[in-house]
């Protein structure tokens, strides 16, 4: 069976444009050492929206067409198809046309880490690695676990100590090896990084070692375009840690716009916690580049990373956009995940919360307006950390 469609003809640097033969495995950009992507032959892509329209909405494969592994040779258990959900009255505080969220926490492991995980273990098991490993905040350890698990590969999963024990122990429960690494998520990534050198059997499959995992989470965009009728919202805000979701979601819609199925590409806005907001800090300063922060610390794990790797590109695809980068506290950061709990019964991950008080402070400063429709990607649910939601309560006396 072979596993690359034909479609999938070769991988090319976003940063430099240099490309080379497609491959499970590409190597770095040969010219600057930016991560390459896969590069689907958008001319010789049969399926067309009304083909789509005809597929039940049950999981991202349904977009075979366009990914660079066939169907057929997916390590898959039904991630993807989340429903985009419109809340009223949440746009009413906000004050905005309107405001849905992408509730990622449907997914089998709870997080859209499920969409990046079912493309880079599909990608591995196709490699016919027996072993993959990676560093993680936590929820994409979950998730390669899971998937690793349903693959028949073993997983070595790093994650820091400040990860949730849902985290951790579903790691255990899915059979995954689990080192916790005092520390933060860089400290976890050393430790993996020394740990994967004496292992050459092990495939990385961490955020900046495989394309894979961008180009499952291209989907979200996918989806998104398609509930809406084939065209995009005006926004779309991101909670944003390494970036791979933004990347991956910036792609798809220039391939959506490329293939002529939407008219124009949405703002892409970053949001960030204070604790953590190197995008924020670059973006600002008018950098190419983002520097490292040198003591990340938000209660927001998913977005704790201290330097994305894609630099260069997510800043050009924030500016190329129309978007911008946003950062929030964590205190306003957990009261408005409270607030989409109380006034949508919507509960959804601390991380991801950033995005809702991140579109409140853009309407605030007017990047966004108040006739403007925005999604925001709520890429986990609240149920893998209903402690820290509870929490948050109690700081009010409640
Ligand atoms: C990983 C994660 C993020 C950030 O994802 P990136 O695409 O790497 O920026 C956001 N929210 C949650 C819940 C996560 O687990
Ligand atoms: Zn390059």
């Amino acid at each position: 069976m072979e596993a690359r469609p034909e479609t999938f003809h070769a991988v090319r640097c976003p940063r430099c444009g240099w490309s080379t033969d497609p491959s499970f495995d590409p190597p770095s950009c040969q010219q600057c050492g930016a991560m390459v992507e896969p590069q689907i032959d958008l001319s010789a892509v049969e399926v067309t929206p009304s083909d789509l329209d005809a597929r039940p909405f049950d999981g991202l494969w349904r977009y075979a067409e366009l990914l660079p592994i066939e169907a057929s040779a997916a390590v898959s258990m039904g991630e993807g198809g989340t429903p985009l959900v419109d809340c009223p009255a949440l746009a009413d505080e906000l004050g905005v046309n309107s405001f849905a969220l992408k509730l990622e926490g449907h997914n089998p492991t709870g997080t859209f880490k499920d969409r990046g995980a079912t493309l880079s273990i599909s990608a591995a098991k196709a490699l016919g690695v027996s072993d993959v490993a990676l560093a993680s905040a936590g929820n994409a350890g979950h998730a390669a676990a899971a998937y690793a698990a349903r693959a028949g590969i073993d997983a070595h999963v790093f994650l820091p100590a400040r990860a949730s024990f849902t985290m951790k122990a579903m790691v255990n429960v899915h059979g995954g090896d689990l080192t916790v690494v005092e520390g933060r998520l860089s400290d976890a990534g050393r430790i993996y990084s020394d740990v994967l050198a004496e292992h050459d059997a092990w495939h990385p499959v961490a955020t900046d070692d495989t394309p894979f995992r961008r180009e499952g989470k291209k989907t979200m965009f996918y989806e998104v375009a398609e509930q809406r009728s084939w065209s995009s919202p005006d926004h779309i805000v991101y909670p944003t840690g390494g970036g791979v979701g933004l990347l991956g979601m910036y792609k798809a819609a220039t391939e959506l716009s490329d293939l002529g199925w939407i008219d124009s590409i949405p703002a892409f806005h970053a949001a960030q916690s204070t604790g953590c907001s190197p995008v924020v800090d670059a973006f600002d300063a008018g950098a190419e580049t983002i520097d490292p922060v040198e003591r990340p610390d938000t209660i927001c794990g998913g977005i704790e990373v201290e330097a994305p790797g894609s630099d260069v590109e997510l800043l050009s695809i924030l500016r190329e956009s129309g978007g911008t980068a946003v950062a929030t506290d964590d205190d306003t950061i957990l009261d408005s995940a409270l607030s989409v709990a109380e006034l949508e019964g919507i509960g959804i991950a601390p991380t991801a919360a950033a995005a809702v008080s991140g579109t409140n402070a853009l309407v605030k400063r007017g990047d966004i307006a108040s006739d403007d429709d925005v999604v925001a990607i709520a890429t986990g649910t609240g149920l893998k950390e209903p402690d820290v939601l509870r929490g948050q309560l109690m700081r009010h006396g409640i």
